[in-house]
């Protein structure tokens, strides 16, 4: 078959495509973003029509992935590790109603916090709510595993995770593929109660989630993903999670390690492997991708009191991503020579393009700051949270998506007055939209600035569910018409965005001042693909 140069995240399209899917659906956010945007590109899914919409956000995208299950058909959701948290309720449930047509949720983490305001860890969701996890160390892999969990989804009857982080997702290898699946036909599930979790339901479904538990784990014991290779020395035994596995084995080129190796690339942990790795060695070396987690199960699972070292020993770094490096020294190795970081080479901080309008906006409202003083601008996740490092120095929070406008009611329950709230239009439509009925029904005292650039812009100017809507949402949400203002963030118009803000912020109630200037960075992008689509 043919063999591909792909991208983590483009290995896992493909995968998904070939497996048969007839529906993707996510929220953009780096590292899982390109998943998406790979199979709403990809020819065979434009011929299929597979669904390849965004989603409002995380929650909603998984909810209507597991309709497509209940359908019968094959579907899969995507979002960052952030995202799993917005779509926890949804993803535990699911746990339990089990899944129809195959279901794959792929989380992407993102150790080292490259662009994400965490590096947690999105294994412990999938051992939190008992479904099987796939941990890929490769793109061949994560082709591969994507692949196949479709079928292990339908065989099991449970939602797989395919979880992989940022290394993984963004770098290239070639992918040998295989036929394309059909799709499944449309069918509804036998037990028609099966996705009803009234309790006397959810009981019954929860007890039959546990009765699977052993089985999923002879599985992964059974796992051609899951190996152990033989080692002469058995003074260490190591486990690899996932794409730690290479940095293993990038310490030794010639392809032989000297130590027994258990590679886990399917959860719930092969017992069998790990109890014979123990008996075999004097000392463990766990070395995983994120949090401790095997190293912190088998801490507490040998009674022998065997030595288990990794990140929560601090034989490996506790926090950031892991390399070749970090594992030489682990296994006592000399540091591998690479290429040295060139003396010339400029640190380039994240700031606003120049040109953005979200520019326009912090410059006006630094303005009416300056009169009533600092710490009053919660914000939230986007390009716009640049305002806080300098030029601007504007904003004072960034929590979570839509965590600006909920933030400020709360300051603004406990009195202090006036508060802002800095919000992307797309951000709005994620989370914000609830937030802003909280401050509805009780008049809260907050102004609202959504800084409307009519895109997802922060992971690549993917199309804003909001686009064209905002003042019709606030208003149908309950916003005063008189007190939803507009405004177009261009420098010439400073003056009046100085003035819209002041008069708003005497006003003792909820606030909607929109600026709406579309992202400079996508109209290049669209005037770009138009030019292509012309010239084609
Ligand atoms: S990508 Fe768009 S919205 Fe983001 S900083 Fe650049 S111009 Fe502004």
């Amino acid at each position: 078959m043919q063999r591909n140069l792909f991208l983590g995240v483009e290995a896992i399209g493909q995968a998904a495509i070939d497996a048969g899917i007839s529906g993707i659906y996510a929220y953009p956010g780096t590292p899982s973003t390109e998943i998406t945007e790979y199979i709403q590109n990809n020819k065979i899914a434009v011929e299929r029509d597979i669904h390849r919409e965004w989603s409002a956000n995380e929650k909603t995208a998984l909810e209507e992935a597991l309709g497509m299950s209940y359908a019968g058909k094959r579907s899969m959701a995507c979002m960052k590790h952030v995202g799993l948290n917005v779509a926890a309720d949804v993803f535990m449930n699911a746990a339990i109603t089990g899944i129809h047509g195959g279901l794959v949720i792929t989380v992407a983490d993102d150790p080292s916090q490259h662009s994400s305001q965490n590096e947690q860890d999105s294994r412990f969701y999938g051992k939190f709510a008992m479904i099987p996890v796939f941990e890929p160390s490769n793109q061949q892999e994560a082709y591969d595993m994507t692949r196949e969990a479709f079928a292990f989804s339908e065989k099991t009857k449970l939602p797989v995770m395919m979880r992989i982080t940022t290394r993984l997702a963004h770098s290239r290898a070639g992918v040998v593929q295989k036929e394309i699946l059909p799709e499944n036909e449309l069918k509804l599930p036998e037990n028609l109660m099966q996705f009803m979790l009234l309790p006397a339901y959810g009981r019954k479904y929860y007890q039959n989630l546990l009765d699977k538990q052993d089985w999923l784990t002879e599985l992964s014991e059974k796992s051609k993903f899951n190996t152990f290779t033989e080692g002469k020395d058995k003074g260490l035994g190591i486990v690899t999670c996932g794409i730690a596995h290479n940095y293993l084995m990038e310490n030794y080129p010639e392809g032989k390690c000297p130590y027994p190796v258990v590679k886990i690339s399917q959860y719930p942990v092969p017992e069998k492997w790990l109890k014979k790795l123990e008996n075999e060695c004097d000392e463990l070396l766990i070395i995983e991708e994120g949090y401790p987690l095997v190293e912190e199960l088998l801490k507490d699972y040998f009674e022998k009191g065997t030595k288990v070292c990794g990140r929560l020993s601090g034989a490996l770094p506790r926090r950031g991503e892991l390399n070749p490096d970090h594992v030489a020294k682990a296994l006592g190795k000399e540091k591998a020579e690479t290429f040295k970081v060139p003396d010339n080479l400029a640190n380039r901080p994240p700031s606003l393009c120049a040109g953005c309008g979200h520019q326009d906006t912090y410059f006006a409202l630094n303005e009416v700051i300056e009169e009533i003083g600092d710490g009053r601008v919660f914000s939230d996740i986007g390009c716009y949270t640049l305002g806080a490092l300098p030029p601007y120095n504007t904003i004072n929070t960034c929590v979570d998506m839509g965590a600006s406008i909920t933030m400020a009611k709360g300051a603004s329950d406990a009195g202090l007055k006036p508060v802002f709230a800095v919000i992307g239009d797309s951000t709005f439509t994620h989370s914000g939209i609830t937030g802003l009925l909280d401050c509805v029904v009780e008049n809260t005292n907050v102004n609202i600035i959504i800084v409307d650039n009519e895109a997802v812009a922060m992971t690549g100017g993917q199309d804003s569910s909001a686009k064209g809507k905002i003042e019709r949402i606030c208003e149908g949400i309950g916003v005063q018409p008189e007190h939803i203002r507009l405004f177009i963030p261009l420098k010439k118009n400073h003056d009046e965005i100085v003035e819209i803000i002041k008069e708003e912020m005497e006003y003792d109630g909820v606030s909607v001042i929109i600026g709406r200037r579309e992202c400079i960075q996508k109209i290049a992008r669209t005037k770009k693909i138009n030019k292509a689509k012309k010239q084609a």
